[in-house]
């Protein structure tokens, strides 16, 4: 359905960094789309100015006591404002064709839930969204009717790599990683790394939480479940490897040998603009690879010792059941710890381990019944052991 031959469209997490490339493919086409609404968080003024700009039915900040800010901002407009969680639940609700997931995190979730049971379309950064509740999402796309579009680079990329192929004949999927900004560093350095210094991607412009999450390869193992959950894929069958360069996204093997690589420039807006054409392609304004000038592609194996993520994730898999959720939230609030300054960059790791420990009650859950209930229950035990587990520590950097 859409307004006219315009389609109605939606972006959670407007302002981020997802959400504003987003943004700008949309504004190339603005004639083609109805915007529904967009969301954001503190940063009213460009939520605002971007409502204005592709004259949105609603905007909304989830910051409650930002509404007065973003009503002044909107003055003028036919853009009606609105803020806090309820507000953006409502939103969700509200139909739309193709909905962007772009919140940031398990917040995410329930919007994009939201959206399914709409029957939208739902292109989905969100990654958390699969490592919490896979099963579910896939269960309410499937019930409504609803397409679900992968936007992660790696997961669009395996995608593509798929489509026409048998899903029984996919010996092994590799997902590429960068390394992040410590990729380099010598072993005993890492105690000291900073917020900042693990917020500087060498390839990729993205928000400061997956860029720190990159540098932990947090992001990476958070998209190990992801490829297994939006697959269906044996965790046996889910490796990584670092490229360095990020110009190959993913490989998809074949059991007659064949390995399909997609490759191209690290800018998101392939990825969301194949997630907004599908499954049309339409010239998109990304840069075109020149091979020659490239010379050469690297790759590493990925170590455990620096990134002990990798194996965290592993056995979240074998696990199964609601402990992606738990994962997920220690993972959320050891990286707050870290931001903060309460926990050194190498101590995220044990302190999500230590969740996962104490909280492995929460495995073998029957993927058919995991519920939003279940899985705010098992993200709410999950921060407070995290919070536990960290309340004791000191560092001083
Ligand atoms: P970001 O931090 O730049 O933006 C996050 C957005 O979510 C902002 O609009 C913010 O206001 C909003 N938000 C944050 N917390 C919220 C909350 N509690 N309630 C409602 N809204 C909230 O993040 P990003 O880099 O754009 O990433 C967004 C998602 O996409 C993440 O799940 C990330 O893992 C995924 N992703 C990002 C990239 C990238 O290139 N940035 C690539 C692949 C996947
Ligand atoms: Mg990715």
């Amino acid at each position: 359905m859409t307004v006219g031959d315009r389609r109605r469209v939606s972006i959670f997490g407007a302002t981020g960094s997802i959400g504003q490339n987003t943004i700008d493919l949309i504004a190339r086409d603005r004639d083609a789309y109805e915007v529904v609404a967009l969301t954001g968080g503190a940063n009213v003024a460009q939520l605002a100015s971007d409502a204005r700009m592709l004259g949105a039915q609603v905007a909304v900040t989830a910051h409650e006591d930002r509404l007065e800010d973003l009503r002044a901002a909107l003055a003028g407009s036919d853009v009606q404002a609105a803020a806090g969680r309820s507000a953006l639940i409502e939103a969700a609700t509200r139909p739309a064709d193709w909905v962007m997931s772009a919140i940031v995190g398990a917040a995410g979730l329930e919007p994009g839930l939201r959206a399914l049971e709409q029957g939208a379309t739902l292109a989905l950064a969100n990654k958390e969204s699969m490592v919490c509740a896979g099963p579910l999402m896939l269960r309410k796309a499937q019930e409504n009717g609803a397409q679900l579009l992968p936007v992660d680079s790696e997961h669009s990329a395996v995608f593509q790599a798929l489509i026409g192929e048998d899903l029984s004949a996919v010996e092994r999927v590799i997902i590429t990683a960068s390394g992040g900004a410590f990729r380099d560093w010598p072993l005993e350095d890492l105690d000291k790394a900073t917020p900042q210094q693990a917020a500087t991607h060498p390839n990729w412009a993205m928000g400061q939480r997956i860029t720190i999450d990159s540098a932990s390869m947090f992001n990476k193992a958070l998209e190990l479940i992801e490829t297994r959950e939006f697959f269906g894929l044996d965790p046996e069958k889910i490796e990584t490897v670092v490229h360095p360069e990020s110009m190959i996204h993913a490989l998809v093997g074949f059991n007659d040998g064949a390995l399909m690589a997609h490759v191209g420039p690290p800018d998101m807006r392939h990825a969301i603009g194949f997630a907004l054409n599908h499954p049309a392609r339409k010239t998109l304004p990304v840069e075109r690879l020149d091979l020659v000038k490239l010379g050469q592609l690297t790759f590493r194996a990925p170590c455990e010792t620096r990134w002990p993520a990798l194996r965290l994730a592993r056995e979240v898999m074998q696990a199964g059941g609601l402990m992606g959720a738990v994962f997920n939230a220690a993972k959320e609030t050891a990286l707050d710890g870290f931001i903060e300054g309460r926990i050194p960059f190498t101590r995220m790791a044990g302190v999500v381990e230590e969740v996962l420990t104490r909280l492995s009650s929460q495995a073998g859950h029957n993927a058919a019944g995991i519920t939003l209930d279940k899985v705010s229950e098992a993200d709410h035990l999950a921060r407070a052991e995290a919070l536990a587990v960290m309340q004791d520590e000191t560092w001083q950097d």
